[in-house]
């Protein structure tokens, strides 16, 4: 019996996660139409059979499904809102899923064409870094109705851990998550840095210290795995750009406002890597903020 076709993924935005998230949607057998600011971006992918698109129209009007993998809710709002953008080539009863790290405001233009016009839309933003897009293993954080989630499960499959593909709750609720898991690792990183600053300066071997944390009350996934690459590598993660990571830093904020709930602590961790931006560069790693400590002190924190 011959296999069911795939459908046809159209996919814009082929930067740091895009490249390996469309990569891993082409070795699983999706035929790919794809489009990017950066026409160079789609080599590999158009010699592996992808077709490149002029327009996001016309990404949209060719393929059954789009996604969308862009910087910031400008970026979104231009490719889907822009004259040559999603919403004037999809069809009716087509479906959009944006997984950026955005806002549901972006998608208000289109659910007001989503009844009229039969359109479904996801917001599946992710996690995992660079290194999860191209291994296939994000995790991804799905909002929109459950009939809408079962159905581009098998997308959603090829780019992430099927374990950690999480429908939590209608449109928007995937945005929210995301922003607060992004605000929650960057106070982790921020604080594990102001403490082995101190404990390093008190005296303490930075090994000793780290294992201590280890095994105490304060331990977290952060000091026990992601600081490493800091402290075994000296890499601050170049593939998520501190510019990027105060976007989400300024969207969390903005979100805390609108839902009336303070967040001093947030805005305290959003000063720091905006700090950490204006030092070293927009494109510097998610991970610099880690280095104001080091440059306070002096020396780097290696293992
Ligand atoms: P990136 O800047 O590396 O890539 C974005 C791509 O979008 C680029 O190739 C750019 O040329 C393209 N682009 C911009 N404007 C466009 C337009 N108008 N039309 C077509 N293409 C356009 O960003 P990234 O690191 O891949 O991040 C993408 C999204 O994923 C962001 O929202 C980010 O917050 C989120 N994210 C990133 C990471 C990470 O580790 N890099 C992890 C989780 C989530």
């Amino acid at each position: 019996m011959a296999a069911t076709p795939r459908p046809t993924v159209g996919f814009i935005g082929l930067g740091n996660m895009g490249s390996g998230m469309t990569r891993n949607l082409q070795e699983a057998g999706f035929p790919l139409l794809v489009t990017d600011i950066r026409r160079e971006s789609a080599d590999t992918l158009v010699e592996g059979g992808a077709l490149w698109a002029d327009s996001a129209a016309d990404v949209a009007a060719g393929s059954d499904l789009v996604i969308t993998m862009l910087p910031t809710p400008r970026h979104v709002s231009e490719v889907v809102n822009g004259p040559r953008g999603i919403l004037a080539g999809i069809a009716d009863g087509g479906t959009w899923i944006d997984m950026s790290t955005s806002v549901p405001e972006v998608a208000d233009r289109v659910r007001k064409e989503e009844a009229r016009r039969g359109l479904r839309i996801l917001d599946a933003p992710v996690s995992g870094m660079a290194v999860g897009a191209s291994t296939g293993m994000l995790q991804i954080f799905v909002g929109g109705t459950a009939d809408d989630v079962a159905r581009v499960r098998p997308v959603l499959e090829a780019m992430g851990d099927p374990e950690r593909i999480l429908h939590v709750g209608a449109n928007g609720a995937g945005y929210a998550v995301k922003l607060m898991i992004n605000q929650l690792w960057f106070s982790h990183l921020v604080a594990t840095a102001e403490v082995m600053a101190i404990g390093v300066k008190a005296g303490v071997d930075l090994a000793v210290l780290r294992d201590s944390l280890i095994a105490s009350p304060a331990n977290s996934t952060f000091v026990e795995r992601d600081v490493l690459s800091i402290l075994q590598n000296g890499d601050y993660d170049e593939g998520f750009a501190i510019a990027l990571a105060c976007k989400d830093l300024g969207l969390s904020i903005d979100l805390a406002r609108s839902v009336g709930v303070p967040a001093e602590l947030s805005s305290l961790v959003e000063q720091i890597y905006r700090r950490a931006r204006a030092s070293y560069g927009d494109n510097a790693g998610e991970m610099t903020p880690f280095r104001l400590y080091e440059d306070l002190i002096g020396r780097e924190l290696r293992l």
